[in-house]
């Protein structure tokens, strides 16, 4: 009987593959820094399954993961004695490379050309396939713990990888990577890659293996141990000796000014699996009702999946120094989900349950904490570097403004902090938008729905330019759902220019009193418009904020905006259609005539349906019947050139 089986990789990630073997990466040590967090995850997972398992109790003992090398051979083998996979779990985990998401985000870099660099493929969560960058081959020999069946995982990186039973000795795991040829040498030019004639990356040998585990590795939890040669008194070799590399110390608990930038940033590494350096860290203790140490980081880029949702790599929570679990949602608000890090706290049972993580009013306490001082330390970057800080809201600000919606308590503090493009400036603060308001400007103005260029270029904002009133341009979708419940700032109301009539200060009686002619004037106008667009709008009134263009829409003071009608038609939900006000610009020629030829014969041709498609375009929708649309503007065309002619 067949018992080997054959499997391929997905296509993208394969193609995934493909690009990280043959990137010319300096740093291909670093596979060995993912393994050995692989296997230190392990040994957790075996931890802390054996907390609720009485059957897999006795399998956690001596916890370890051994390095061992054969030049020779040129064979690297990395063993760890925890969790171990099953067969149906090595298909998923070291069978689906990408994760959902991938084959976008691939496309999405191909399209803007941007190079797929180190720090993007690490996005992917490929540690494990790091291994391709210094191995022909990769063996893969594990076993489950609480399980008989050992199962072999064999490839050469090359598409296909295949699975047969086997045997081991133990539950955990063995990688065992057929490391390339050092010096190049071969005959066939692929082998011939500029890294290899640099001794540097000899990985069989024992003084390179032990400086990279020093460097990366030092505080994993576990025992790394090697057979290393041993020297006699006079530096002779004699015999071999067991050495454990690392000091297993945890980072967080040693004072910060001991601990040097480089070993902050492998932890980082460590505990995100993140290929790039952190943006900045956060070192904090706190004592108390509750007392707890947190190490936490702001990574430099946003993963690719930050919306999907299904990120696996939050904070790690730990108990008295004992790891408990990879990513306690519960530690932060979801609107802080980016950050990466550690929090390790004295006064929780060791058991934790999530029922009585939901619940705990320490871990409420604790989430409260790191709240303040994560804000707080925004603030100070802030501060301290204006440059990183505006990078950094580029990135997460989306995800920061959700907590402007969600969390009341700071709602104040996090709006203090977000950063706003404007129509006069880029990524300032309100209390910088305050500074510079006009004398007489009584609200700070806001325009929101579409991509920034939309906006900018929005008949909405017409009038309050021309006062030279800055106006906010809100371009995230979020950004309708924060505005929906935040008043005002400091002292100043928060107004859409969409929305509501544009009330843009003190007018002068003379023009009031001309304001009343003209309402008169088009009244008969506005009525019959009104009439014809009844199935689309809920009223046409004259304009005060258009200057330049014919007709905008805008919305109710407090109504739904179309981005968030469409949102939340996307997720599935029924929403009442929106209608919304048609304001029309009495100062523009078109109205003026439409007046006239109205007066004259009561006519109104397919003016209704061409001033509301183009007020929709203008503010960067679509006519619900594009081509009806286009047919319109095409009679209007020909009738224009006809009368020309
Ligand atoms: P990541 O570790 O970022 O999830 P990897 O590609 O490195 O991505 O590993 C994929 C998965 O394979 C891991 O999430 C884990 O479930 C499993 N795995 C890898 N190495 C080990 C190991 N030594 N012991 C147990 N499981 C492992």
């Amino acid at each position: 009987m067949e018992t080997r089986e054959t499997f391929s990789f997905q296509s993208e990630g394969k193609q995934l593959l493909d690009l990280m073997i043959h990137s010319v990466y300096s740093n291909r040590e670093i596979f060995l820094r993912e393994l050995i967090s692989n296997a230190s995850d392990g040994l957790d997972k075996l931890r802390v399954a054996s907390l609720t398992e009485e059957a897999l109790r006795p399998l956690f003992v001596d916890p370890h993961i051994r390095i061992a090398v054969d030049r020779k051979a040129r064979l690297l083998r990395l063993s760890d004695n925890g969790i171990g996979m099953n067969r149906e779990e090595l298909v998923s985990y070291l069978g689906t490379i990408a994760k959902s998401g991938t084959k976008e985000f691939i496309r999405h870099l191909a399209e803007r050309k941007e190079p797929l660099t180190p720090e993007l493929i690490g996005q992917f969560g490929v540690g494990f396939y790091s291994s391709f960058m210094v191995a022909d081959s990769v063996e893969v020999l594990t076993r489950k713990a609480g399980e008989g069946e050992a199962w072999l995982w064999k490839s050469s990186g090359d598409g296909v990888y295949t699975i047969e039973k086997a045997s081991r000795e133990g539950c955990g795991t063995t990688v065992a990577l057929h490391l390339k040829p050092v010096g190049g040498g071969g005959e066939d030019e692929e082998s011939l890659r500029p890294w290899e004639s640099s001794s540097e990356e000899d990985f069989t040998d024992e003084g390179r293996i032990c400086s990279i585990v020093r460097r990366y590795s030092d505080f994993v939890a576990y025992p790394i141990r090697m057979e290393v040669q041993n020297l006699d008194d006079e530096g002779k070799e004699s015999g071999t000796k067991d050495e454990v590399l690392n000091s297993m110390k945890a980072i967080w608990t040693r004072p910060e000014s001991e601990v040097s930038d480089d070993e902050y940033k492998e932890f980082y590494a460590h505990v995100s699996r993140d290929w790039a350096e952190p943006l900045t860290r956060i070192v904090y203790s706190a004592e108390g009702v509750t007392s707890f140490r947190a190490l936490l980081y702001l990574p430099s880029k946003a993963p690719f999946d930050l919306f999907l949702r299904e990120g696996e790599r939050g904070i790690q929570l730990y108990v008295k120094r004992v790891f408990i679990m990879q990513d306690c949602k519960e530690l932060i608000p979801e609107y802080l989900r980016f950050l990466r890090g550690v929090v390790d706290a004295e006064d929780l049972p060791l058991n934790l349950s999530r029922e009585i993580l939901q619940q705990d009013r320490r871990i409420t306490v604790i989430r409260r904490s790191l709240t303040r001082k994560v804000l707080e330390e925004l603030k100070a970057l802030r501060g301290r570097d204006r440059g990183s800080y505006t990078a950094f809201w580029k990135e997460f600000g989306k995800v920061l403004k959700e907590g402007i919606f969600a969390d009341e308590r700071n709602r104040e503090t996090l709006l203090s902090l977000a950063l706003f493009c404007t129509t006069e400036r880029e990524w300032i603060t309100l209390d910088e938008y305050l500074e510079s308001l006009k004398p007489e400007q009584k609200a700070v103005y806001h325009l929101s729905g579409g991509k920034l260029e939309t906006l900018r270029n929005s008949p909405h904002l017409e009038a309050f330019q021309e006062r030279g009133y800055e106006v906010l341009l809100l371009d995230d979708p979020v950004d309708d759902f924060w505005t929906g419940v935040v008043e005002r700032y400091r002292d100043k109301p928060l107004k859409s220019v969409a929305k509501g009539a544009a009330d843009l200060g003190e007018r002068e009686e003379e023009a009031e009193k001309s304001d009343q002619a003209r309402e008169e004037r088009f009244a008969p106008l506005l009525k019959a418009l009104a009439e014809r667009l009844a199935e689309d709008v809920s009223s046409v009134r004259l304009s005060k904020r258009l200057t330049a263009s014919p007709a905008c829409l805008v919305g109710e003071a407090h109504s739904m905006t179309p981005q968030m009608e469409q949102l939340f038609r996307g997720m599935g939900q029924s929403v009442p259609k929106l209608k919304r006000i048609l304001e029309v610009n009495p100062g523009h020629a078109v109205l003026e005539r439409l007046r006239r030829r109205f007066e004259a014969d009561g006519s109104l041709g397919d003016y209704p349906e061409l001033l509301y498609g183009q007020a929709t375009l203008a503010e960067g929708g679509a006519p619900a019947d594009p081509a009806r649309f286009a047919r319109l503007v095409a009679d209007l065309l020909e009738r224009d050139l006809e009368g020309k002619r």
